[in-house]
């Protein structure tokens, strides 16, 4: 089969490996049919990725066919059998340390992510456990069935924000990130204000249901919040820009009670004054992966709440899959979502 691995920084090629096997009785063996690229893979790709181990099997976004199952894996194990349609969850975690007792293994102390840490998803085969694979409808298009994953990180940032009808949600970053965290608020029933620097973005953000958007190159986007919200300033901040002055602003303009959710892996220290967190009583918290968020978003799609077509900007098969990673990097303003399409 083939597979799309990157050897060391630099290097992405397209290999062959044998089938992998089933290898215990909880395991599923899934035929791959599309892989998102992420910013992320980009950063593995080319070595700034402080977690990754080379070479490896790029991919965490994934979905497929499940074609074997083990033993122990029937119908019970959440609707998995061959021939069902699954989304993965990429993130393997031991399940006894003290995050994992907290229901939060995201951030496991082992935590292991596909495609990061072990082999991910552009493969034409993978087995993982049974628990990993989520069952989405049979008439869900591959090309959609992908985008989940995307969908639980910005699925996450709301739940962590704790995101609640009526509130105003400053999403900071229209890129891919920012639109599901925006799209998720609005599920939520949040009024949703997005800013970015580049008009097309926010745009489009606007088209998937955005109600104010800022363009942060022409205005100040402190100033222009406290005017929606008559001086308030947002009762939730998602910091999907991740520079060390969008979390000052993100503490600055959130409001009194408020919720800022941060996305960053950005390691230069933002200056924050204690008082400004006290004095308006603000819970900061990071937002990493997702937890349960996957029949979450599998169940808005059930119900209609989350029309996903439209949102994917390219794909390419896998014998392209360098231009793919190319295209991306090239033009970052423009894209949303590539996709390489595996063999049928
Ligand atoms: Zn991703
Ligand atoms: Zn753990």
């Amino acid at each position: 089969m083939k597979i799309g691995i990157v050897e060391t920084p630099g290097v992405l090629k397209i290999a062959d490996r044998d089938v992998p096997k089933i290898k215990t009785p909880d395991d599923v063996l899934i035929k791959v049919k599309r892989v998102g690229i992420c910013g992320s893979d980009i950063h593995i790709f080319h070595g700034k990725n402080p977690f990754a181990v080379y070479p490896r099997v790029w991919g965490h976004e994934f979905a497929g066919e499940v074609v074997e199952t083990g033993s122990a894996v029937d119908e019970g194990t959440g609707g998995i059998k061959k021939g069902a349609h699954v989304v993965v969850e990429p993130i393997i975690y031991c399940g006894k340390c003290y995050a994992c007792r907290q229901g939060r293994g995201n951030v496991c102390e082992t935590l292991k992510v596909m495609g990061v840490h072990i082999d991910g998803g552009c493969q034409e085969y993978i087995v993982v456990p049974a628990a990993n694979a989520h069952v989405v409808p049979d008439s869900l298009p591959w090309e959609e069935a992908v985008l989940i994953e995307p969908f639980t990180i910005g699925a996450q940032a709301s739940y962590r924000g704790n995101v609640q009808s009526g509130d105003f949600v400053l999403v900071m970053g229209a890129g891919t990130i920012g639109l599901t965290a925006m799209q998720m608020a609005k599920i939520a029933g949040a009024k949703v204000i997005i800013s970015d620097l580049v008009p097309e973005k926010l745009a489009y953000a606007k088209s998937r249901g955005a109600d104010y958007t800022i363009n942060a190159k022409e205005e100040n986007v402190i100033e222009k919040v406290r005017e929606i919200t008559g001086g308030m300033g947002s009762n939730v901040t998602i910091d999907a820009v991740c520079i060390k002055k969008s979390f000052e602003d993100a503490v600055e303009v959130t409001s009194a009670a408020g919720r800022v959710v941060e996305l960053s892996f950005y390691e230069t220290p933002s200056e924050i004054a204690a008082v400004n967190v006290v004095k308006k009583e603000l819970t900061i918290c990071g937002s990493r992966l997702q937890t349960k968020r996957f029949p979450v978003v599998i169940d808005h799609i059930r119900q209609g709440k989350l029309p996903l077509a439209g949102f994917v900007t390219k794909v390419y098969p896998i014998a392209e899959m360098v231009e793919a990673f190319d295209y991306v990097d090239k033009n970052n303003a423009a894209v949303r979502k590539v996709l390489i399409a595996m063999p049928d």
